[in-house]
């Protein structure tokens, strides 16, 4: 384009804006000096602070583990008005350095000078502007960066993040507690102490995920010495009888009024999880998760033709378009969005909001391996969604954790609290946060079979 044919361009949009402004004047009846008054910029009242551009001033990473098994990482969003920060989780404890790295080597740079206002833009632009996505290290980065930047929005308002979602659809966050047991009498007992704790949600499972209890055998792989010292070893036959007489026996000793959870955790082989779950119908589950591991997708549809039973799923999921399909098919009831693998409030309320159009109900992750803030991030969300499930809450708040993060949601009688606060309404102290390092010695996922085949969790 030569410099004719830009003043040329920039001399016509100057006329149609001048036009258009004029024949909207014309419409609306303004003289010449109401025009010049119209002209002028837009002054926001007292009560709207938010008007005021803020940018992004610098953002870091805070790490700590004061629950030894799990590293935590938080996202510090400083904008240039004195005081004002947010806060998000970037939490991915099997792989916390990675996640350090790109908070601090890539997103800090990407992000310093942007208008902290502008989340879905900003969430946009880090997602395709490294051109390969999908990566759960950025994800996670991506995650706490979003969780910020809706601290801040409900900061500048003056409202908890809940009302920016559109306010509450219910008073509390009904939660989940976890009932676990070496045996059957002991995961009955657990069940019914969280019963007696006013919890009317329990997930019940049996010596751990993939476990069958108490006696436990020695394992050919270890006897050989093959593998690692903190392999864990299942029993997938053993596992699959021990399920059915699990809910037995706790149907038996709580009664038909509580409702019962269990976690698969993908281990198991698709046959054999649609076997075991015809024999679970008939003591009424309220969802069994993660039936499948990501690589056996293709046997949702065999799965949910051969029972009744709801499942949930999703906790895997890097990417929202992977909850798409199975939505339309009906595949699963529950979403289980772990809020810093799929990027942050941002895609998690359209997941959320997908769903009711296909009568899916949330069921966020919320295990230990969530910082205070994801749980709050989750809690905000269950606020305000119409098609809430159930929320996962049986990681319970240790006192370090509570110094580490002041303002914590809060649990009673089997409801989740969040702090009122503007913003998620959490904080982290940042000195307590720093005698707690984090480490490399976060628990993996290393499951094999009798022989030492691993098992894909
Ligand atoms: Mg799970």
């Amino acid at each position: 384009m030569d410099k004719e044919d830009k003043q040329f361009i920039s001399g016509r949009r100057n006329f149609m804006k001048a036009f258009a402004f004029g024949s909207a004047a014309g419409i609306m009846g303004l003289s010449a000096n109401n025009l010049n008054a119209a002209a002028t910029p837009y002054e926001a009242p007292s009560y709207a602070k938010a008007m005021v551009p803020v940018k992004i001033k610098n953002i870091k990473a805070i790490t700590t583990a004061p629950s030894p098994a799990n590293n935590l990482i938080v996202v510090k969003v400083e904008t240039t008005e004195p005081g004002l920060y947010g806060l998000g989780c970037a939490t991915f404890t099997q792989r916390a350095f990675p996640v350090v790295t790109a908070i601090e080597k890539y997103m800090n740079e990407f992000c310093v000078g942007r208008d902290a206002d502008n989340i879905e833009d900003m969430w946009q632009a880090f997602y395709v502007s490294s051109y390969w996505r999908n990566g759960p290290v950025l994800n996670n980065a991506l995650s706490g960066l979003d969780q910020a930047l809706w601290d801040i929005k409900g900061k500048r308002a003056g409202m908890p993040v809940y009302q920016l979602l559109g306010g509450k659809s219910r008073f509390a966050v009904p939660l989940y507690a976890h009932a676990g047991g070496r045996s059957y009498e002991e995961v009955v007992d657990n069940v019914k102490k969280f019963m007696g704790q006013g919890f009317k949600h329990v997930r019940i499972q049996l010596g751990g995920y993939g476990g069958v209890g108490s006696s436990p055998v020695t394992p050919d792989f270890k006897a050989a010495g093959f593998g690692g010292e903190r392999d864990i070893f299942m029993d997938e036959g053993a596992y699959l009888r021990a399920v059915p007489k699990m809910f037995e026996a706790v149907r038996k000793g709580c009664g038909e009024e509580v409702e019962l959870l269990h976690d698969v955790h993908e281990r198991n082989q698709p046959m054999d999880v649609i076997h075991m779950c015809k024999q679970l119908e008939q003591y009424r589950p309220f969802f069994i998760e993660d039936p499948l591991s990501p690589e056996n997708t293709s046997w949702w549809k065999q799965l949910r033709e051969s029972t009744t039973v709801p499942f949930a799923m999703g906790e895997l999921f890097n990417n929202i378009n992977e909850f798409v399909e199975p939505m339309v098919n009906h595949y699963f009831d529950f979403i289980r969005i772990h809020i810093s693998q799929i990027g942050g409030i941002t895609p998690a309320m359209k997941v959320a909001r997908l769903g009711e159009w296909f009568n899916v109900r949330t069921a966020w992750h919320g295990p230990g391996d969530v910082s205070p803030v994801g749980h709050a991030a989750n809690a905000h969300i269950d606020l305000a969604v119409w098609n809430f499930g159930i929320q996962e809450g049986g990681y319970f708040f240790n006192e370090n954790e509570k110094a580490v993060f002041p303002g914590c949601p809060t649990c009673k009688d089997g409801y989740l609290y969040v702090n009122e606060a503007p913003g998620l309404g959490i904080d982290i102290d940042e000195k307590e946060a720093a005698k707690f390092p984090i480490h490399n010695r976060a628990p993996g996922w290393t499951v094999r079979r009798y022989d030492g085949t691993i098992i894909r969790p």
